[in-house]
């Protein structure tokens, strides 16, 4: 285990099992059609990667970089788009892929702007979901797992930058905060 990290909440074997089950429901949902997955950087990266290739409907990738505004904790905050879609969502089917879902500020607020342009369907897929936080009303139609509320590190998820080439999914420990406050 990294040295920073309190616990091991999600081994890599674990993730990649719970992976390969939404990929088959998202399969077997979209049967037919073809999908836009857009992924949320730089969080999700890794998830998204796992998550296409479990997904056997045709899909096409997309990339967004969003910086939620006002206070974290506030749902009243807005999204700001700091990197937009290349692709037009109008009159597709899109799925959102998210790394972890805490006050549902974030995904709020975003569903609706592509909802506006015209997607045929928006829906988001999460690997975490913390819904003991939640501030702001979200549907997640493809949750990994729920956890409680701790700030968690590794498969795409960062503390101020580092920690996201862990494989799996771990507690951070306090004394890091500290580490960095003092
Ligand atoms: P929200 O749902 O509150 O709008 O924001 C979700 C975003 O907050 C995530 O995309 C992620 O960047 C960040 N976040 C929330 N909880 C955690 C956590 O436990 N660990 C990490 N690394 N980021 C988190
Ligand atoms: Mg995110
Ligand atoms: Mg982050």
């Amino acid at each position: 285990m990294h040295k920073d990290l309190e616990k091991i909440l999600l081994t890599r074997e674990e993730i990649a099992a719970r992976v390969r089950e939404l990929g088959a429901q998202i399969t077997a949902d979209y049967e037919g059609r073809s999908i836009l997955l857009v992924c949320i950087l730089k969080g999700a990266v890794t998830f998204f990667s796992d998550l296409a290739r479990e997904i056997k409907v045709p899909a096409e990738f997309d990339f967004m970089v969003c910086s939620s505004y006002g206070d974290a904790t506030d749902s009243s905050g807005f999204v700001k788009i700091r990197k937009d879609l290349d692709s037009d969502a109008a009159n597709k089917d899109v799925l959102i892929v998210e790394d972890i879902i805490d006050t549902g500020t974030t995904l709020s607020r975003l569903k609706p702007i592509l909802e506006d342009r015209g997607a045929k369907s928006v829906k988001i897929a999460t690997i975490l979901n913390k819904p003991s936080r939640r501030k702001a009303n979200v549907t997640v139609d493809y949750n990994g797992f729920e956890i409680p509320d701790a700030f968690v590190v590794g498969y795409g998820l960062d503390y101020a930058g580092r920690y996201r080439n862990i494989p799996y999914i771990g507690i951070l420990k306090e004394s890091v905060y500290k580490a960095r406050i003092l």
